[in-house]
Parts: structure tokens; C-alpha cells; sequence
């Protein structure tokens, strides 16, 4: 089927490649024109495990293709993909100006029927939004054209998303029409043998969907990060009550790790977006004005305890920082843990020497060339003259590290752990001191 992606960021790149890679004609948009060169070159602007060879090799079959021109691009298409960013702005609710943009741009070039899917995460009413958009710029082109809006939220997870878009648990499709849904079923076939993961629905209830899984999952995870304060505070550990709550089916074992809080491009927004489109229908959302405000304290965490330990000087001090990405397997900064530490650290007078596996390219970009910044080879180069160290993700390379080595290279022999890596009888047993998230102050 030919089909069109506005938007080759983290869900428009990895649908696109999937889509091409069971033999759909897929045209990729983007406005970023360095972004399309570089595909164009094999240069895939993220990291994504997969992704590299699916891209290449679809694009070398002529099943995939990039460019930043949208008429070509609306021409190619039968189904339309609006995959763009939907940031937060000023008041934290969805900015929806790019996914109008790409409304207006494709009523501009139409010339026959369009499904038009909104793939990015929107507020409840967004496709009433572009429908207006799209009729209202054929109007005054005085083009009788006619066209769908569909409600096709994603829910790929960064870090495993090539495969989550291969195997998805479900396809929601918000349609409110026959031929719509009947273009989309075939379009997502090739991913619905097993069993059908089709779900369908009207397009507020999809576009709810998407805000309702996020939500809950941000949920779970401030609800944790408060049991392990409480823990610390009670003096229990957390991990023995992560353990004892998770055997219990009705709450399960998934997410429901503590940590020095949720990052990410969806988790931090999405909640702050539907707590804003309560507000806009009267309603305050409490639970969720919670979580947000539990994540928000999570992230200060670990410099809480660094500054604890260092009666609040840790001016002229080396920290050794292992992980900036928001979480392991992707290079994705976007409200990382690992930048609210930073940022507190510098403003303490501290350098930060760090290592990450796939997001210093990203951190480099975004802080710069600065002197209390020192992006280091490898995990065991962040140690070099550092005073100690501290984790921030939970790359598996920091799961099972040369103890030995991290007390002989640091002066003091301390480790501040924002995931939770490590047993702190082991850690006192190595002579290392240990602070984790809800297991007792320090060991
Ligand atoms: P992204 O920032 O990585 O990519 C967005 C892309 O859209 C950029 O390359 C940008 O240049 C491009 N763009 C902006 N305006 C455009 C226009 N007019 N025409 C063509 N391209 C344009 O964003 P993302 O992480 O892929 O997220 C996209 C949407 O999907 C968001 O609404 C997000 O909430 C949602 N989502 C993201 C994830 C995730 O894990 N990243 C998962 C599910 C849903």
C-alpha cells in the first residue's frame, strides 16, 4: 500500500521502516532538511536497536524513501501518517501546532481521497481539530476533495521499539468509517496473524487511550518512588517490599521499580498534558497532579543525598556519572534524571565526569563545550581522579561492574545508585559505601 510519514523522529522512522519492511511503499517527510540528508546517507539520527539495518535495507530496496518535499510526498500517499512532536507548552498542555501544520499541508497538496492517522499523542478532540483544519483549507482552495481522520495512538517503547512495532500488544484504531478501518486492517495485517490485535473504537476514546495507558504507567512509578521514601524514612527496604507487593497478580512485578524518577519524551508531558485537559473540561485530575509533582521531587533525590553526605559543599569535587540517557537503550535525553543532577551539581560548583553507552553525542549537543563537563570513553574512564560516583540509568553494563576497581579509583568510596543496581550487603562487604532509592539511608 502507498503510504506517507509526516515526521521521522522516534515513531515515524521505526513505523516507517517496519511498514516498508513487509513490503509497503512508504514515503518519509520531514522539514528538517539535515535530518533527510543524512538518511539519505545511511545516517539514522537515533539509536534505536534494529533500526539501522531495517532502515538501510528498505531504503536500498526503494521501499522507503526520505525527503522534505510534502507535495511529492501527499501525491504518494493513500493513508496519511501525522507523526510529529506534540511538546508541552508554556501550561504544559500538547502543543498542537506541528500536527496542524501537517493537516493544512496535506489538504494543500490533496487531489484525491486521503486517510489522514494521527499517529503522535494528541488531547481528546484533536482529530474534531484537524478535520476543521483540513475542510476549512480546502474550502478556500474551493477543492471538493474528500478524506478521513483516524486515531491510531502509539505505543512503541523507545529502546525496544522495532520490536514492539513488529509484535504490538494492540492496534488501537479510532475510526468513524467502514472504509477507513477496512484500509487500516489491511494496511497493520502482516502484524495481526497471531491473534487480533486490532481494537477498535471511536477516535476520543482512542485518543484517551493513549493518555490513559501513559498515565498509568507514571503512575505506577511515583506510587513506588513514594512507598520508597516512606521505606527510607520507616527505615524498610523497598526492595523487599517491591518483592512482597509484585507476587500479588492483581499488582504483578512490571514497572514498578523505584528510582530517581521518570524521564522521557512521553511519561513527563503526557501527564502534564492530561492534567491540563482536565482542567479545560473543569476537572481536576488529583491523582495525576501527584504523580508529577512525586517525579518532579524524585529527580532531586540523588543530589539530596549527595549533598546530605557532603554537608551541602561539593564545590570543586569530581562526580563520576554513569548514564545520561532518560533510560537504557536509547539515546534519548529528553527530561533525563541524569540532567536535573547535572544542572544541580554545575550550580554546586561540581564537575561531572560521565560515560554512557549511546547518549553522549546527545549530551554533547545539548550542554556544549564546558569545563565542569567531561564526556569520558568508557565506564571505567568516569572514575579517573573522580571523589564518587553515581548512577543514573540502568544500562546492563553497570550491573555487574569491577568492584575493586571503583574503590581503587575513587577517593572517597562511595556510590549513589538512582536505580537500585546493587545489594547494599555486598557493597558494605567490598567496602564501598552505598546509597540507594528506599533501602535505608547509607550502608
Ligand atoms: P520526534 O521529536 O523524535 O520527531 C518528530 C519529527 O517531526 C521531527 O523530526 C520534526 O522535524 C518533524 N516535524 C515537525 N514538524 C513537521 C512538519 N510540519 N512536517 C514534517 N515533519 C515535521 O518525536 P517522537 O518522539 O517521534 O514523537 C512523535 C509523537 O509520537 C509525539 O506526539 C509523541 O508524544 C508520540 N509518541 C512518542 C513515543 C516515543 O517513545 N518517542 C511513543 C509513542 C508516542
Amino acid at each position: 500500500m502507498k503510504v506517507t510519514v509526516f515526521g521521522i523522529g522516534y515513531v515515524g522512522l521505526v513505523q516507517a521502516a517496519v511498514l516498508a519492511e513487509v513490503g509497503h511503499d512508504v514515503v518519509c517527510i520531514d522539514v528538517d532538511q539535515a535530518k533527510v540528508d543524512n538518511l539519505k546517507k545511511g545516517n539514522i539520527p537515533i539509536y534505536e536497536p534494529g533500526l539501522t539495518p531495517l532502515v538501510t535495507s528498505n531504503f536500498e530496496a526503494g521501499r522507503l524513501s526520505f525527503t522534505t518535499d510534502a507535495k511529492a510526498g501527499v501525491e504518494h500517499g493513500d493513508l496519511i501518517f501525522i507523526a510529529v512532536g506534540t511538546p508541552p507548552d508554556e501550561d504544559g498542555s500538547a502543543d498542537l501546532k506541528y500536527v496542524l501544520t501537517v493537516a493544512q499541508t496535506v489538504a494543500e497538496y490533496m487531489q484525491s481521497h486521503k486517510i489522514i492517522i494521527n499517529k503522535s499523542t494528541v488531547p481528546v478532540g484533536t482529530a474534531d481539530k484537524v478535520k476543521a483544519r483540513v475542510t476549512e483549507t480546502l474550502n478556500s482552495a474551493s477543492k471538493s476533495v474528500t478524506f478521513d481522520v483516524v486515531s491510531n495512538p502509539e505505543f512503541l517503547k523507545e529502546g525496544a521499539a522495532v520490536s514492539d512495532c513488529m509484535r504490538p500488544d494492540r492496534i488501537i484504531l479510532g475510526v468513524e468509517s467502514d472504509t477507513a478501518e477496512d484500509k487500516l486492517r489491511e494496511l497493520y495485517s502482516p502484524f495481526n496473524r497471531n491473534h487480533d490485535k486490532v481494537i477498535t473504537m471511536d477516535i476520543r476514546s482512542a485518543e484517551l487511550t493513549k493518555y490513559a495507558a501513559n498515565c498509568m504507567l507514571a503512575t505506577k512509578i511515583s506510587f513506588m518512588n513514594e512507598i520508597a521514601n516512606l521505606a527510607e524514612l520507616f527505615g524498610a527496604d523497598i526492595e523487599h517490599v517491591r518483592h512482597g507487593i509484585g507476587s500479588d497478580p492483581r499488582i504483578g512485578y512490571q514497572f514498578i521499580y523505584p528510582g530517581c524518577g521518570y524521564g522521557g519524551s512521553c511519561f513527563p508531558k503526557d501527564v502534564q498534558a492530561l492534567v491540563r485537559s482536565a482542567n479545560k473540561v473543569g476537572y481536576t485530575a488529583r491523582v495525576l497532579e501527584s504523580v508529577e509533582a512525586v517525579n518532579y521531587q524524585q529527580k532531586e533525590k540523588l543530589f539530596e543525598y549527595i549533598m546530605r553526605h557532603f554537608n551541602n559543599d561539593v564545590k570543586g569535587k569530581t562526580v563520576a556519572l554513569w548514564g545520561l540517557s532518560f533510560k537504557p537503550n536509547t539515546d534519548d535525553m529528553r527530561e533525563a534524571s541524569s540532567r536535573v543532577l547535572m544542572e544541580k551539581l554545575w550550580d554546586a560548583g561540581a564537575t561531572v565526569q560521565a560515560y554512557d553507552p549511546e547518549a553522549m553525542e546527545e549530551t554533547q549537543r545539548i550542554y556544549g563545550d564546558r569545563d565542569d563537563l567531561r564526556l569520558m570513553g568508557t565506564k571505567e574512564s568516569a572514575l579517573n581522579q573522580a571523589d564518587f560516583l553515581v548512577i543514573c540509568t540502568e544500562w546492563q553494563v553497570f550491573r555487574a561492574p569491577d568492584f575493586e576497581l571503583i574503590k581503587s579509583k575513587l577517593s572517597n568510596p562511595l556510590i549513589f545508585d538512582g536505580r537500585n543496581l546493587f545489594e547494599p550487603k555486598r557493597m558494605a562487604d567490598y567496602g564501598l559505601q552505598y546509597y540507594a532509592i528506599g533501602r535505608g539511608l547509607s550502608v
